[in-house]
């Protein structure tokens, strides 16, 4: 049963989720930052195995401050980034929240990579803020 679903922008990549994201958070990394072109990016955690991705998306690779691939993937058409995955954390992912077709339900808890936000940005949500990745 799916308890919701997304896609990118030309609809060629298309997911569903069956569990309720582990997490919901903002990242102001510098990799989402250009991936997304915003101050940050808001993302859902999951489980893998609650997923089904349909669709061709490319993937970028950079490496990680775990030293491990962080694999960015996109659709190939309309270069939506959807997901990434962690090498270091392969039974995990995250969804690109806003992808979701209805993501007003989500309920952010905090802010990764605060290191590297934009000055111009400023939070105002009350929510912890971390200097960079959480320990999961
Ligand atoms: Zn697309
Ligand atoms: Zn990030």
């Amino acid at each position: 049963m799916s308890l919701f679903r997304g896609g990118c922008l030309c609809g060629a990549i298309q997911f569903e989720g069956r569990e309720a994201p582990l997490h919901t958070f903002y990242c102001h990394c510098t990799d989402c930052q250009k991936e997304t072109g915003g101050p940050f990016a808001t993302e859902i955690y999951v489980k893998v195995e609650s997923m089904t991705v349909n669709g061709d998306l490319v993937s970028y690779d950079v490496i990680g401050d775990s030293g491990k691939a962080v694999t960015r993937k996109f659709c190939r058409i309309c270069g939506c980034p959807i997901l990434t995955e962690f090498e270091v954390e392969p039974v995990y992912i995250c969804i690109k929240a806003c992808s979701l077709d209805d993501a007003s339900w989500l309920k952010p808890e905090f802010h990764l990579y605060v290191k590297s936000k934009q000055p111009w940005y400023e939070i105002s949500d009350g929510l912890p803020q971390y200097q960079g990745d959480m320990e999961w």
